[in-house]
């Protein structure tokens, strides 16, 4: 991919190669949108351009630039992101440059770190700091790629602003967040914003297809993305498949206050699930609540789980809408307090005794 052949985001691109036509390319850039938009994607291929030998600027995707940078192992190109707090940093530059590659691969793939109890870590800064002050050895600047900047605790923050208060000439540094007021104001007033916009629905099929995704999968993923609060990026492999079972046995179980089935749904969706799963839970009760809701006013082509609709029909014919309220402030409120660490045992409880009023009207 180069940067040219990017889905939508527009107004980012056109940003970009403003940039670079004045050859005024900022030391110091923050990618924010949010999760699910290509924030990923489109600052490893600005990366790309800014060293490509034949079509600096845009990418040419074939040059030996491009090539190191797309597999990560370009020179000049350091990737930084968020690890689980505890995992093993030790060795030399080299060494842990050489394993933040291996899981920065992963993540681009559209692999997840894992944001509960991760961080990027001050002596990570640090290493990047070294790194950054040579000049670059075969391109024409050095770039960094902070992934998940706002996993920044602050020593690492402060660090970083030392860095680009006084950046190297030849350094660009590259922040991407889809948290942005969670980074110092401070680092934010020294970076230049390229803000991505949330995709449309077309746009997230055509991205999801380039992918490889096949067309029935990249519909459900741009339905369920488009008015939910799921990330395209999660609908693809078993792992979903997963998750939807649990969360149409979360809901039938509610339904017909099978208890034990709750308690075996917990167990199975792990006794303290990360933030990445329970994001991912939540926002699937959501988009099946959203359904529910949408087939009760007949409005059946606004559905985003299209292949359910006998279950949805079903659902929506045991619940009272009126009571869908209730559900859907326990959901917003799950989302807010998961992030603060509130245990998900409560979250989902909450969830169930909601949906569970729900539906005992007619019970
Ligand atoms: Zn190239």
């Amino acid at each position: 991919m180069s940067l040219d052949r990017i889905v939508g985001q527009e107004r980012a691109k056109a940003q970009i190669s403003a940039w670079f036509a004045s050859q005024r390319l900022p030391h110091a850039v923050l990618i924010t949108g949010q999760e699910g938009v290509g924030k990923r994607r489109l600052a490893l291929e600005l990366a790309k351009a800014i060293n490509c030998r034949q079509m600096p600027g845009v990418g040419c995707d074939s040059c030996s630039s491009c090539t190191k940078a797309e597999s990560l192992s370009h020179p000049n190109i350091h990737i930084l992101l968020p690890l689980p707090t505890g995992s093993s940093r030790s060795g030399s530059d080299a060494e842990q440059f050489a394993a933040l590659r291996e899981t920065a691969l992963d993540y681009l793939a559209g692999g997840s770190t894992s944001r509960s109890g991760s961080n990027l870590p001050k002596d990570h800064i640090l290493l990047l700091q070294r790194e950054m002050s040579f000049a670059p050895t075969e391109a024409p600047k050095r770039v960094a790629v902070i992934f998940a900047a706002d996993c920044m605790q602050k020593a690492g923050a402060n660090s970083l602003l030392k860095i680009l208060e006084e950046p190297p000439r030849h350094a660009v540094f590259l922040l991407v967040s889809s948290a942005p007021d969670r980074l110092l104001p401070t680092v934010v007033s020294r970076c230049q914003r390229l803000p991505l916009r949330p995709l449309r629905a077309e746009e997230i099929r055509a991205q999801l297809m380039e992918q490889g995704l096949a067309p029935e999968r990249a519909e459900l993923a741009s339905r369920l993305a488009v008015g939910n609060r799921l990330p395209p990026a999660n609908v693809g492999g078993e792992e979903f498949d997963a998750m939807r079972e649990l969360v149409e046995r979360f809901i039938d179980s509610a339904l017909s206050g099978a208890e034990e089935e709750y308690w075996a749904l917990l167990e199975a969706l792990g006794g303290r699930p990360d933030k990445q799963r329970m994001e991912g839970f939540l926002g699937l009760c959501s988009a099946y609540l959203r359904d529910i809701f949408l087939i009760g006013l007949q409005r059946v082509s606004q559905v985003a789980n299209t292949d359910r609709e006998p279950r949805l029909k079903n659902w929506s014919e045991r619940i009272d809408p009126r009571r869908l309220d209730g559900v859907a402030e326990s959901l917003d409120a799950a989302f807010e307090s998961q992030r603060h660490n509130v245990s998900p045992q409560l979250l989902l409880a909450d969830i169930w005794h909601q949906v569970r009023r729900s539906g005992s009207v007619n019970a």
